[in-house]
């Protein structure tokens, strides 16, 4: 059966129809750990894609300010009753996407009312949260700096893989970059899309093909299951993590043999030691 005409599922349908590896968030970053480190002994270079949004970074804070400028800026044209129901957002209600943050709100994302509203909303969104302007209240998830402090400082490589666009959002992702301490130096890579009209998908595989000019692929984390899919197809002898966040409703082939990360701060929680044997047996 060829991929795209395997059957394609969305968010908690993919999760179920998936099959991962069993390790905890911790057995699966020492797991890494060690890969890394047993590669920069003997060749060829580690190296190891990190995607950004939703991945390392946690990007509701940015979608939040965006919102609120909005509802804030127009808040004479509102209905008393859309009002109320606006102003009580909170960086919770935050989700994926503009729909699902206005469906956390408890508003009918199907009604006229909230289309028109949406398709406002979105307008002044876009344009501001793919810009390096608004880039700066993004967060990086607990955890993530160190992890990637750690693979570096064992001699991975590390590629920061994202969707981002350079003309848009080069500046300003190197800024958060280097402000919350991640590796930012000859080895490590950022590839960003030289081109908005590309596919999400397309461009990462497409880009993590040249990871091989760079050495071994030992991991990659990602939020998004289409592309992580794609990645564990392409590379079925790496560590491909699907980081646990938020993700799109882009449906996804099932994914095999792939591990599950509830988040990064698990790190602290791994001891300097290998995973012994009989960690491994016990579960
Ligand atoms: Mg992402």
């Amino acid at each position: 059966m060829s991929k795209d005409s395997q059957p394609h599922f969305s968010r908690q349908h993919w999760l179920t129809q998936s099959q991962f590896h069993a390790q905890s968030d911790a057995e699966i970053l020492t797991l890494i750990v060690n890969k890394v480190q047993a590669l920069a002994k003997l060749g060829p270079k580690p190296v190891v894609l990190l995607d950004l949004d939703s991945t390392l970074y946690e990007v509701a804070p940015r979608s939040f300010g965006i919102i609120r400028e909005w509802i804030l800026s127009n808040r004479p044209t509102f209905a008393p009753h859309m009002w109320e129901v606006l102003e009580r957002l909170q960086l919770e209600h935050v989700g994926y996407s503009l729909n699902d943050t206005l469906h956390a709100l408890g508003l009918d994302v199907q009604s006229p009312e909230v289309l028109k509203l949406a398709a406002d909303l979105k307008a002044y969104w876009w344009p501001r949260f793919f810009s390096n302007e608004y880039l700066p209240m993004d967060l990086p998830y607990p955890g993530a700096v160190e992890f990637a402090v750690q693979l570096h400082g064992l001699g991975a490589h590390l590629v920061y893989l994202t969707g981002r666009e350079r003309a848009k959002m080069g500046t300003g992702t190197i800024l958060n970059l280097k402000r919350d301490g991640f590796p930012f130096d000859e080895r490590t890579t950022l590839w960003m899309k030289e081109d908005s009209a590309l596919d999400d998908r397309d461009y990462k595989l497409q880009a993590a093909k040249n990871v091989r000019s760079l050495g071994e692929l030992v991991a990659s984390f990602e939020n998004e299951p289409r592309n992580l899919v794609a990645l564990a197809a392409f590379y079925p002898n790496a560590f491909h993590v699907f980081v646990e966040t938020v993700s799109s409703d882009h449906p996804a082939p099932r994914g095999e043999g792939i591990y599950r990360l509830k988040r990064f701060s698990s790190l602290n929680s791994i001891s300097n030691k290998t995973l012994t044997d009989d960690r491994v047996k016990e579960r």
